[in-house]
């Protein structure tokens, strides 16, 4: 896609010009990153299930009226999204104590914690994206009280849509991660979903098992994390059952 002119390189994802002003294409890559980036593999068709089960995710909050950038899936690594201000301030959910949380407070993870909670992250890789209350991102400028509450009715939103949809799917929601952007229109602002819901930001367990199908087994090195991702991604309906591992980019044929 070198055709385009690339606005933003990320880790997972690229996003690039769109076709019309107020519209990028964001590109689900097949690298995987943790500890800040000091771990790097790519995982060969994470981009393309990570694609489909943001869309799919996406497309229904649209549908239910909570805001998203997403706007229709282009291709086998693409999306079409509205272009927005992205808020420096990553908001995670959780539901079960799980990675941080867990070692913070010295929870043993799988703990249910007594109602949902709503942390918030400043973006910022060099730092390691430290945990901030709402009294630095008010005195810093990143978003305003009002802002905040959005941010936070949205978070819990989309909580209580993606704990139902994953219920469903015989899978517990135990934590996620989400980004927020300004979208402006006909003079009016309002705060709305951005980036990507899928296994690399969200904690997903097997509601019978508790089997990991998300990026820990990344991270702990517990191996199947394609294999999980695509287990996520079928039982959400999104790819046959038969599918093979849809893998990215061109391949040589013998003629
Ligand atoms: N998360 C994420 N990106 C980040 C940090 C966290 O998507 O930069 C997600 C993570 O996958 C998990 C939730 O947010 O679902 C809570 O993550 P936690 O604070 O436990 O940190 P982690 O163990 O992921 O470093």
């Amino acid at each position: 896609m070198s055709r385009r002119r690339k606005i933003y390189e990320g880790k997972a994802k690229d996003l690039y010009e769109g076709p019309e002003p107020g519209t990028l294409v964001q590109h689900f890559k097949d690298d995987a990153t943790a500890g800040n980036a000091e771990k790097h593999a790519i995982l060969d068709g994470k981009g393309v299930i990570n694609n489909r089960i943001s869309e799919h995710i996406f497309s229904h909050l649209n549908a239910i009226g909570v805001g998203t950038h997403f706007i229709k899936r282009l291709n086998m690594r693409e999306q079409l999204i509205r272009e927005v201000e992205i808020i420096p301030v990553e908001v995670v959910v959780r539901n079960i104590a799980a990675g941080t949380l867990a070692k913070r407070l010295g929870l043993d993870e799988g703990t249910p914690l007594p109602r949902s909670i709503v942390e918030f992250y400043y973006k910022n890789d060099a730092l390691g994206d430290p945990m901030v209350s709402d009294e630095h991102i008010t005195a810093f400028g990143w978003a305003n009280p009002q802002e905040i509450d959005e941010m936070m009715a949205l978070a819990i939103r989309v909580n209580d849509f993606l704990s139902g949809l994953f219920l469903g799917a015989g899978i517990k929601l135990v934590d996620f991660k989400i980004e927020c952007g300004r979208l402006y229109e006909n003079d009016m602002m309002r705060i709305i979903l951005a980036d990507e819901i899928s296994p690399d930001s969200c904690r997903l367990w097997d509601m019978k098992s508790d089997e990991k199908l998300d990026k820990d087994r990344f991270r702990r090195d517990l191996g199947g994390v394609i294999d999980a991702y695509q287990e996520v991604a079928r039982r959400l309906g999104v790819l046959q059952e038969n599918d093979p591992v849809p893998t990215g980019g061109p391949r040589l044929v013998k003629g």
